[in-house]
């Protein structure tokens, strides 16, 4: 169990375009792009996806703040919701 902001799980470090929507199962990633880090996204026990955090992209509606988190929900398709909520910094760390 982490504390005070010390990640509980293992991270995989990537660069590039965009993260797999499966990864190692309770892992976190990170994605960096040009040495900046842009999103992370939490893997459950079946490797799929749970949660992304963004820390910057497209907001042309000026209507995101950053970070946010984003849910995932694999009985919807696609399974990432697009409506982002606060960052939840307990759970997923
Ligand atoms: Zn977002």
């Amino acid at each position: 169990m982490g504390a005070g902001g010390i990640p509980n799980r293992a991270i995989n470090i990537f660069e590039g375009r965009k993260l797999d929507d499966e990864g190692e199962p309770n892992t976190r990633s990170d994605l960096y792009q040009n040495g900046k880090l842009k999103q992370s996204r939490w893997y459950g026990p079946d490797g799929k996806a749970v949660r992304n955090r963004d820390y910057f992209h497209q907001d042309s509606h000026r209507n995101h703040k950053f970070p946010h988190d984003h849910n995932w929900n694999w009985a919807n398709n696609p399974p990432r919701d697009p409506n982002w909520v606060e960052p939840d910094y307990k759970n997923f760390n």
